[in-house]
């Protein structure tokens, strides 16, 4: 298969994995964000290593692509927190800092650190 033809199926299961990210972002109890973070977090860098793969047909691109998605999985994995008052998904505040309070009901969010 050409890499041309694997392009618009990268952008479907893309988007649609955007979509069910964000519904599960917006829906999702505290304890079930909690539960599939790390595998959500790590099944996207998976998916999108192997697209960059695919798409490039050369394995130089792994060069490049494993290491910067296993670093903006990881600080997404760490900086990423959960309102266990509300449930909200507290996205990162700064590239290295991370959110002490709700910006949506205020409560304060927990220490876990996920290490
Ligand atoms: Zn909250």
């Amino acid at each position: 298969m050409r890499s041309s033809d694997l392009f618009p199926i990268f952008a479907a299961v893309w988007l649609a994995l955007g979509i069910g990210l964000w519904l599960f972002s917006r829906r999702g109890s505290y304890h079930r964000k909690k539960q599939w973070h790390l595998v959500l977090v790590a099944g996207a860098g998976v998916l999108f290593v192997c697209f960059a793969y695919a798409l490039s047909q050369r394995a130089e691109v792994l060069y490049v692509a494993v290491p910067a998605v296993i670093l903006i999985s990881f600080l997404n994995y760490k900086l990423t927190r959960f309102c266990p008052r509300c449930g909200f998904t507290v996205p990162r505040t700064g590239l290295f800092s991370r959110a002490t309070y709700c910006p949506r009901c205020g409560g304060k969010l927990d220490e876990d650190t996920h290490l």
